[in-house]
């Protein structure tokens, strides 16, 4: 019989989930996991199953502009695949936005929706980025204290009903820049009875086919740069489905995300309302890339864990030099090194669901916020990072056919590199990691408490106890490169903050996750979180912190605006 090479298959995606299933087991109430668990059951069948398959049909199909119609009308209309329609419904029925805001289970709902949104995640096509913008607006809107608009919009964002459910989008970017919003040139005009109108183009937005948006425009006349920038609210459509003074140029060409209908547009008097005062815009909408970045870190876990769930699979089918893959020791000890990193992040964007939680029912205590300020860029910028090296691993793990199109691989590496550009690139971030520190860098010390709490109920493991030692040491070592780099000044602090705020994310996950195999250990018996403990300890949790600034300037002598180059 001719060779014959059986593709991987998914099983249920909850079921098969030993990372995610101990994690709640450990973090929620019992009764409210017995409640809970049908539910996320179904959807686990439901991504491994008919989403899945949904996913490999609806491969090529992608958002489609038609900007007019036969007769010579600017229409501007979006038709979305059919695998996203799907996902719109199944996204309202399971409630991925609702149950942050119902909170049935208090602070853990916020758990609950996230493990909702790693199930749903991977098997949508990115669909998570309308979502992540619905629950990002909703939150901002919540806590805008703007009664009018809260009572307009946020019922529909909320809700379970996919007939009345609004998705949002949210608009920075100009062409003037992503990371320096402080630059943008949209204008807004007050009109008659507090209607504002905004002029000027919106360089990326996705989800192009939500009912509303945030986004950011300078009343005439403001101060220049981030704090002379509104945030205002905007609907799209009028009441005969017309868009709003609003032009569609474009959907842009993607490496990946291919589904999300990311287009430019261009505000030709698009009728606004203020969400919070004349000023400050960029800083009112931070609640909502709290949530957003949130959900990138969900997103990023959720993936590596599908590339995962595809490789391991694959590994116990491809048979090469005589055995299966799975039990050739290299090839074993690959994957195992991708697992270990896999579940590291994972603990860490759950830790961060948990404190959202908890400010948002006001339970938080002050450590606690100094944390979730701390952890949201830094989780954010460590997971995204995270899941292109471990889709990109994956790819090689399935040999030529992780590159061939077809076996619908190459998708989770395209989509995983979306990861660490939006909601703020890795250097961004880094830099808002330091901002959150605060006077005498407050949040590491209390970082550094937390962690070392963590770490003293694992102490009497040694294998966990070695892991732990590693952890602080990376701490410490951190530590001691600020001080030194802010002897020397801005740009030293600048330069290492990548660094930085890396080795505090992996040190982060790895105190999490030698918290949970702790528990997992006493309580489960069970020795797979502390194995993962060992082998991403072991994997660069101290990255070096060369202090180099010097010699970056030679390296890149040629290309400074201010170098005079001696050969
Ligand atoms: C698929 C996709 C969808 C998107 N959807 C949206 C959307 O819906 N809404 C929206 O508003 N935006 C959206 N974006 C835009 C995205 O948020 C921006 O691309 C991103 O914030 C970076 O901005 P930029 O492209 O202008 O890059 P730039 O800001 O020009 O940055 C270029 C590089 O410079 C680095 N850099 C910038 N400043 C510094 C600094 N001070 N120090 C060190 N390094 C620095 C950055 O890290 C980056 O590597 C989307 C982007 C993509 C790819």
């Amino acid at each position: 019989m001719p060779f014959h090479q059986t593709p991987p298959t998914l099983g249920n995606q909850y079921e098969d989930d030993r990372v995610l299933r101990s994690y709640l087991k450990r973090t929620l109430p019992p009764e409210m996991l017995q409640e809970i668990e049908p539910p996320l059951r179904e959807l686990g069948a439901l991504a491994g199953g008919e989403l899945y398959r949904m996913q490999l049909a609806d491969r090529l199909n992608e958002p489609v502009l038609t900007q007019w119609d036969a007769w010579g009308n600017r229409i501007d209309h979006i038709e979305l695949t059919p695998l996203w329609r799907r996902a719109e419904r199944i996204a309202a029925e399971y409630g991925l936005v609702a149950t942050a805001y119902e909170r049935r289970h208090g602070s853990f709902s916020r758990v609950h929706q996230c493990a909702l949104a790693y199930l749903f995640t991977p098997s949508t096509d990115i669909y998570s980025c309308p979502l992540a913008m619905t629950d990002g607006a909703a939150h901002t809107l919540l806590s805008s204290g703007n009664d009018a608009l809260i009572n307009r919009a946020v019922p529909h964002l909320t809700t379970r009903d996919a007939a009345e459910l609004w998705t949002s989008g949210q608009w920075m970017t100009e062409l003037t820049g992503g990371s320096d919003v402080g630059l943008s040139e949209t204008v807004a005009r007050r009109g008659a009875e507090g209607v504002w109108r905004l002029y000027g183009r919106k360089w990326f937005t996705s989800a192009t086919t939500s009912q509303m948006a945030l986004t950011l425009a300078r009343p005439e006349g403001g101060e220049a740069g981030g704090r002379g920038l509104a945030l205002f609210y905007i609907e799209m459509r009028d009441e005969e489905g017309r868009l709003r003074n609003i032009q569609i140029n474009r959907l842009k060409d993607k490496l990946g995300t291919r589904k999300v209908p990311t287009a430019e547009l261009t505000l030709e008097g698009t009728p606004a309302y203020l969400v919070k005062g004349e000023t400050d815009g960029i800083r009112n909408i931070a609640p909502m890339l709290n949530i957003t970045r949130l959900w990138n870190g969900i997103s990023a876990v959720s993936l590596m864990r599908r590339s995962l769930a595809l490789a391991l699979d694959y590994a116990r089918r491809r048979v090469a030099f005589g055995a299966p893959l799975i039990e050739k020791p290299l090839h074993m000890d690959t994957l195992a090194g991708l697992q270990a990193e896999a579940e590291a992040a994972f603990h860490l964007a759950f830790y961060v669901a948990e404190l959202v939680g908890r400010g948002e029912t006001g339970e938080i205590d002050d450590e606690e916020s100094v944390m979730l300020r701390l952890l949201t860029p830094v989780m954010k910028l460590t997971t995204a990072k995270q899941a292109v090296h471990v889709a990109s691993e994956v790819l090689e793990a399935f040999g030529g056919a992780g590159y061939v199109e077809d076996t619908g691989l190459p998708m989770l590496l395209r989509d995983s590199q979306v990861l660490p550009i939006w909601e703020g690139t890795t250097n961004v971030l880094s830099l808002d990691a330091l901002r959150a520190l605060g006077a005498d860098a407050l949040a590491f010390q209390v970082l550094k408490t937390k962690v070392s709490r963590w770490l003293e109920a694992a102490a009497h493991d040694e294998r966990l106890a070695a892991a732990g030692r590693i952890c602080l040491s990376a701490l410490d070592h951190a530590g001691s490169w600020l001080a030194r780099a802010k002897q020397d000044g801005q740009s030293a602090v600048e330069a290492g903050a990548r660094r930085f705020a890396l080795r505090l994310g992996r040190a982060a996950e790895l105190a999490l996750l030698i918290k949970h195999a702790r528990w997992s250990l006493e309580k489960e018996g069970d020795q797979r979180a502390a194995a993962a403990v060992s082998r991403f300890a072991s994997s660069g949790i101290d990255l070096p912190d060369t202090q180099d600034t010097d010699n970056a300037r030679i390296l890149l002598a040629d290309y400074l605006l201010d170098e005079v180059t001696s050969t």
